[in-house]
């Protein structure tokens, strides 16, 4: 019955909003969600860089349009709005194609 959290390849249980006790610290702490050991580090734009802030974004949206309720939303929004605002630099920044294949792929 135990849900589980909805960050691609978690195994872990859901804790709130969605996300397992850890991811759902991670985006309050620092506003995004780190997969895997490796740390994102956002001054180096790699593809799978972009992965993450995609797979990020549609995560939010999804705990956006389940979230009812106008404060709640709000902070969804705001969080939305800076992974966009992240995803637009690394696309700026990244070769726009490649990126572009690879989701298409997805
Ligand atoms: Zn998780």
């Amino acid at each position: 019955m135990d849900k589980i959290c909805i960050v691609e390849g978690c195994p872990n249980k859901n804790h709130s909003k969605g996300y397992c006790r850890k991811h759902y610290g991670q985006l309050w702490r620092r506003g995004k969600i780190t997969v895997g050991v490796e740390p994102v580090v956002y001054h180096k734009i790699s593809e799978a860089m972009m992965c993450t802030l995609q797979n990020e974004l549609e995560s939010l949206n999804a705990c956006y349009s389940n979230t009812v309720g106008f404060e709640g939303r709000i902070r969804w929004r705001r969080r939305i709005n800076e992974v966009q605002t992240l995803l637009e630099k690394a696309r700026a920044e990244s070769n726009v194609h490649k990126i572009e294949a690879h989701a298409n792929s997805a």
